[in-house]
């Protein structure tokens, strides 16, 4: 638990067992429910189902969707707030529709809603949110086929709120709305002084892309009143920035739209909802911090501090409280679904047993090197050793180029020089102070393990922005990990790598895990993706999407579960129709060089036979390294 830091981002969700197995308590209301996840793996076996795979735990779906509404129902309750929370789940932090499905099902004693942001994600809200009692938000740049699908909403019956992001989009809406003779509802966004903290904070402030300044509200509520339109003015909307790392900017956020709210209010306009968009950050590295991949606060305080905060300042203006939407994704998906794929190599820059032993008229820098590893036993000078053997080396090298040195002896050289370093970092560990040129020693001599996973596809913001996901190895916790490693995907990029981990003491470039057994797999889990990084993925050296497995327990079966969909990955044939190939005729294409070889004796027909049979089946197979039987 102090290596991996489970316990802290798990969120009660994942834990470590007595076994050294992880855990997974899918629904926070139910904690008797503990799956064993070597459980899950061996299941996926069975199933034929080949690795990477993305497991989803759709009761955490469910569970999060839970825990927000009645966080907020609580403290509604405890405050004497007079509003209703109405709450919208954002459909751009994960699309997929087994994910929307299953938290709209699980929303609808609640009335939660959508969040739509672009003309497809509103189609999908209009087919999906079909509880007439809940919201259906519209954010994000709209055209006039926008706002017609959204009046179409309306016909419907649906709660449909059309937030305006520029005043251009106001006046295009009131004259749909006219031409069609269906009145909307309309929300402002409203651009905010505060600046959220964190990699986000972009998305507040004066230069920020989205929203109206006060000047252009109250234009927009003069235009709504000159259009007879006013009353349909219904909702106040703020957004300063995903995963807020610092609880000030949510209370500073909160406070100000409330006075935004209370002034309009007082001016006449017929507000009934305040909107304060997502941000309710997730604990990534399990700091509890205003890290980038943290928070100082937890759902319970947020959600207390918009209650209280709204209520605060209405109590003050005399204003009625209005109902609270917020538009939080990050915290409802992120912790459903992990990445599960095997080590399937380990690469050392220190490996090679090569023999080092004195040869007759070996090179002096060789020599060199070796007195140098001989004396180090008695060496009470590490920091000259290690000198010594970077000057060796890189003579070693030079020399080489200059053709001094040959290829054998350049080797004997760097073989030296790894072994020199082991023994120079051994002693380092145990001083207090580490000279800086020695620190990075730890990452230098440590291994790389080759994961069976693109980066690009199922982690993007691990490269793109630095985020921090959880990795752990699915068994052996229990087990000592001796092998400091980072860990590298199977992409052609050396930026297919993941460098930074959750550790006992802040973030590290290395992570402990086991050494690989021979025959054995040994699985990892990269944790908390379900938010964003499930769907923004790319196609990097054309690995597709991953196989799925949807996992449910079972109410009167605290240790059963059942995979209820396999979701079939991307096939090679797949990937290659997006890219604009067209497989069958590659296929026989294939196939009619190898006739033409059949044909001029160069292979043996039935040999021709089973060639075109293998190209075809790798045509259909999946994207990734598919692993040698064990
Ligand atoms: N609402 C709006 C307008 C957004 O831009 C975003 C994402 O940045 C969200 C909601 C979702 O935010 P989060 O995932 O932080 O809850």
């Amino acid at each position: 638990e102090r290596i991996y830091r489970v316990n802290r981002w798990g969120a009660g969700y994942f834990t470590i067992g007595d076994n050294g197995n992880l855990h997974i308590t899918p629904d926070l209301a139910n904690p008797d429910i503990r799956i064993d996840f070597n459980s899950v793996i061996e299941e996926i076996k069975q199933e034929g189902i080949q690795f990477p795979v993305v497991v989803r735990f759709h009761d955490i779906l469910r569970s999060q969707v839970a825990c927000l509404n009645k966080a907020f129902r609580e403290n509604i309750e405890e405050a004497e707030y007079q509003g209703k929370y109405m709450g919208v789940y954002p459909v751009k932090v994960n699309q997929m529709r087994e994910v929307v499905e299953e938290i709209v099902d699980a929303g609808e004693p609640f009335n939660y809603g959508l969040e739509a942001g672009s003309k497809a994600e509103l189609i999908t809200a209009l087919a999906y949110n079909t509880n007439e009692d809940s919201l259906t938000i519209l954010n994000g740049y709209k055209d006039e086929e926008f706002m017609r699908l959204a009046l179409l909403g309306r016909k419907l019956g649906r709660k449909i709120i059309v937030v305006v992001e520029k005043f251009s989009e106001l006046i295009s809406l009131v004259k749909i709305s006219k031409e069609l003779d269906i009145e909307p509802l309309i929300g402002l966004r409203s651009k905010m002084t505060v600046k959220g903290r964190g990699k986000w904070e972009s998305s507040g402030g004066d230069r920020a892309k989205f929203g109206l300044t006060i000047a252009e509200i109250i234009n927009a509520a003069g235009y709504l009143r000159d259009n007879g339109l006013l009353h349909c003015l219904k909702l106040l909307h703020f957004h300063i920035g995903s995963q807020l790392t610092d609880i000030r900017s949510v209370k500073e956020a909160v406070s100000e739209g409330a006075r935004i709210y209370a002034e309009l209010y007082r001016m006449g306009v017929p507000l009934e909802y305040v909107d304060v968009g997502g941000g309710l950050g997730i604990d990534y590295d399990g700091s509890q911090s205003t890290n980038d991949s943290s928070r100082n606060y937890n759902m319970q305080e947020y959600v207390a501090d918009v209650v209280y905060g709204i209520k605060e300042v209405c109590d003050l203006e005399n204003v009625p409280h209005p109902n609270l939407v917020s538009e939080s994704g990050r915290a409802i998906t992120a912790h459903h679904s992990c990445v599960v794929t095997q080590i399937v190599g380990e690469i050392k820059s220190s490996s090679g047993n090569l023999d080092t032993s004195y040869k007759e008229d070996e090179h002096v820098f060789v020599t060199n090197m070796r007195d140098l590893a001989d004396s180090l036993p008695e060496a009470d000078n590490i920091q000259e050793i290690f000198n010594d053997a970077s000057q060796y080396k890189e003579q070693g090298i030079d020399a080489f180029k200059l053709r001094v040195l040959g290829l054998e002896e350049l080797a004997k050289i760097e073989t030296l020089y790894w072994q020199i370093m082991q023994q120079v970092q051994m002693k380092v560990s145990t001083q207090e102070f580490v000279p800086e040129e020695m620190q990075e020693l730890d990452y230098n001599l440590s291994s790389q393990y080759l994961c069976n996973f693109s980066v690009f596809q199922s982690a993007a913001d691990t490269w793109a922005i630095d985020q921090v996901l959880p990795v752990v190895p699915l068994t052996r916790m229990n087990e000592r990990p001796t092998v400091n490693c980072s860990l590298v995907d199977i992409t052609c990029d050396s930026d297919g790598k993941i460098d930074q981990f959750v550790s006992d003491n802040g973030l590290a470039d290395v992570i402990p895990m086991h050494k690989l057994n021979p025959g054995e797999d040994y699985f990892i889990g990269l944790f908390l993706t379900g938010a964003y990084q499930d769907v923004m993925g790319d196609m990097h050296n054309l690995f597709g999407r991953l196989n799925e497995v949807h996992i449910f327990s079972y109410d009167d079966d605290p240790e059963d579960f059942y995979i209820e969909e396999f979701v079939r990955g991307s096939s090679v044939e797949d990937v290659l129709s997006i890219m604009q190939y067209n497989p069958t005729a590659m296929a026989q294409d294939v196939k009619r060089m190898i006739d033409k070889r059949v044909a001029s004796g160069d292979i043996k027909p039935r040999e021709g036979v089973k060639w075109t049979d293998f190209y075809e089946a790798c045509l259909a197979g999946y994207t990734y390294l598919k692993p040698v039987k064990k």
